[in-house]
């Protein structure tokens, strides 16, 4: 036996990437398994079932100090239909385990169900089921989504070539430096009108359900991710573990009027969280030259802006942020793992 080694060493995608090795599943209807933003099985009519699950918990996920239970139960259920959108899908149904301190006030749970409730209504997914007990610990929520899509049309996270134009939703760095600003202020959430937008984006992010399905459902993306872990981590499933690079153009970087104006009292340097803050929820795709354009014609049709920010190129170490001139950018910036800091490049 050799030296015992610690989760941290491994990091959370090093975990990942055990469990994955020693579960192979050769079951022909399978379309994708561990690996993608959702599993996607195949069933009858030329449709495949999306399913998709997270953790949310107290002390690592959110913080109740700086959240309201109202937000937390919008929040919940809003990053597991972003992984649906990333795919392309159409979330139906939802289940919601939940591990419950003895002392918890039962107040938290009528705001918290409140919530859930609104965006479930929104987004018209039913809650059909789930499981509840006693925690030792802090409170623990899960939340499990299925939904559906044509089956020619799911949309993973491996199908990049060189050559490809990057894309993204929205824009990039507001919910993390929304969190910054909640921690500098340090008061409980109680109306969101009076805050700041970024503050908004992320207590309450919008998962991209309806630009997922318009880029499916018209074949335009060759792969999709949304963004949870930031730009450039969520950037490398799609470029880097396939054996790919980029190239992503720093001007072009889609940033909100809040982010420019409020970012350098935050951040010394303005890219930082652009590149790297999580929790976005934005899509973020590639796409064949030839359908640029009809990608550009669709976008009319997005809730939001959309924004060509980079390229897909050869080589797999070859992840890059240029500059106007072209000059490489120093990445200097640091992932999100939940067992380690990891450095991106
Ligand atoms: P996302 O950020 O889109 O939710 P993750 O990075 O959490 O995706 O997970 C990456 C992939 O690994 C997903 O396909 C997920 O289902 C899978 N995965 C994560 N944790 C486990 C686990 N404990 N057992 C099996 N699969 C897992
Ligand atoms: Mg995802």
């Amino acid at each position: 036996m050799g030296e015992p080694v610690d989760i941290e060493e491994l990091g959370e995608f090093g975990l990942i990437e055990r469990i994955k090795g020693s579960f192979r599943s050769r079951d022909r209807r399978l379309i994708q398994g561990i690996g993608d933003d959702t599993a996607a099985i195949s069933t009858a009519g030329d449709k495949a079932i999306l399913i998709t699950t997270d953790l949310l918990l107290e002390g690592i996920h959110f913080d109740l100090r700086l959240n309201s239970a109202y937000y937390l139960g919008r929040k919940a259920l809003a990053v597991n239909l972003s992984d649906i959108a990333a795919m392309g899908g159409i979330p139906q149904y939802f289940l919601l385990s939940l591990g419950v301190p003895r002392r918890y006030p039962v107040e938290f749970f009528n705001e918290f169900f409140r919530g859930l409730k609104e965006l479930s209504r929104d987004y018209r997914v039913a809650l059909i089921g789930g499981d509840t007990s006693a925690s030792a610990g802090k409170l623990t929520i899960s939340i499990t989504v299925l939904g559906e899509a044509p089956r020619a049309q799911v949309v993973g996270r491996a199908g990049a070539a060189a050559g490809d134009q990057i894309f993204v939703t929205g824009t990039l760095g507001d919910s993390l430096l929304g969190l910054k600003i909640l921690q500098d202020g340090g008061n409980p959430v109680h109306s969101l009108r009076r805050l700041p937008r970024v503050v908004r984006k992320h207590l309450d992010p919008r998962p991209r359900i309806k630009e997922g399905r318009l880029i499916a459902e018209k074949g335009l993306a060759t792969a999709m991710i949304d963004l949870s872990d930031g730009l450039l981590a969520d950037l490398s499933h799609l470029t880097r573990e396939i054996g790919l690079g980029a190239r992503l153009w720093r001007e072009k970087l889609p940033l909100s009027n809040y982010y420019r104006r409020n970012i350098l009292r935050f951040e010394k340097d303005r890219w930082n969280l652009a590149l790297a803050g999580g929790e976005d929820y934005e899509l973020l795709f590639t796409v064949a030259p030839a359908k640029v354009e009809p990608l550009k014609r669709l976008s009319s049709r997005f809730d939001c802006r959309l924004t060509h920010i980079g390229e897909v190129v050869e080589g797999k170490e070859d992840l890059k942020v240029v500059d106007k001139k072209g000059k490489p950018y120093k990445i200097d910036l640091h992932g999100y793992d939940h067992f380690r800091t990891q450095v991106i490049s």
